[in-house]
């Protein structure tokens, strides 16, 4: 079987911003086996979607702006393999950098602070190298408080206390403490616990390398282990962590990539 021309239509021009989620599409094959990208030095797989076969990939903020190249596999239902390699072009955004001022002890760490941060890092990054080989979810993310129209300060470079750090993740959404917070989909409660820049901190995995994150909750109603439904209460707001006040902090990892929250929504 040769490419179709229909499959090389729809998948000749991908652009997306620094820290956006890019929803890739093969249409008219619903013979293959399976359907895999590589990109960003990760291998993502698709899953079926009517006739077709979506998955989504993540530009992470700090992809450098400019052309780059994603694989994709399809495998034939004889084992067949081809390879269609498609430029990415990654346009660039303007993130500014925000001065904050917490306290001295989330920005000069004790010994033993130090070595608590270090090991939920190794944590936190264990969850985000999982890529769960299915979509756990099947109607459109929505916004985890219902009505919010947008986010501030995702991208920001962050000087804390006059000590730059790493960029802002996410976007924080305005929200009194007690807030209800609600799944953004379907998914697998990874990881329901206090966090030390975090607070208390709800990771969801919805599959195919998606992970959402509401963090500095002042209670979490969640166990992990758990799948929850799009739009159930997973926490209520709060001010706990490395914060200035309450909010919501909204994260989601697309295989890794730090993208931006609002860019999953349709
Ligand atoms: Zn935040």
């Amino acid at each position: 079987m040769g490419p179709s021309a229909l499959l090389i239509a729809l998948l000749a021009s991908l652009a997306a911003g620094q820290g956006q989620v890019l929803r890739l599409d093969v249409a008219g094959e619903p013979g293959l086996a399976s359907v895999t990208v590589d990109w960003n030095d990760r291998t993502i797989p698709f899953v079926r979607d009517g006739d077709g076969w979506f998955t989504l990939v993540g530009v992470d903020l700090d992809t450098s702006p400019g052309a780059h190249s994603a694989v994709v596999t399809l495998t034939g239902p004889d084992g067949r393999v081809r390879r269609i390699e498609r430029r990415i072009d990654v346009t660039e955004r303007q993130f500014p950098t925000t001065r904050l001022t917490v306290a001295p002890k989330f920005v000069a760490l004790s010994a033993e602070n130090e070595a608590r941060a270090a090991r939920e890092r190794v944590e936190i990054d264990a969850v985000y190298a999982r890529i769960t080989p299915a979509a756990l979810w099947t109607e459109p993310f929505v916004v985890p408080i219902p009505g919010a129209t947008g986010g501030r300060n995702f991208g920001h470079r962050r000087v804390f206390n006059d000590q730059p750090r790493a960029p802002h993740a996410g976007a924080d959404l305005a929200a009194a403490t007690g807030t209800e917070i609600r799944a953004a989909n379907r998914g697998r409660i990874v990881l329901a616990q206090e966090l030390f820049f975090s607070g208390n901190a709800v990771f969801i995995d919805h599959g195919l390398g998606i992970v959402s994150v509401y963090l500095h909750l002042s209670e979490i109603r969640v166990a992990p282990g758990t799948l929850v439904e799009r739009g159930q209460v997973i926490g209520l707001a709060g001010a706990t962590g490395r914060v200035t006040g309450p909010h919501l902090h909204w994260g989601v990892r697309a295989q890794g990539a730090r993208v931006d929250p609002f860019s999953l929504l349709p």
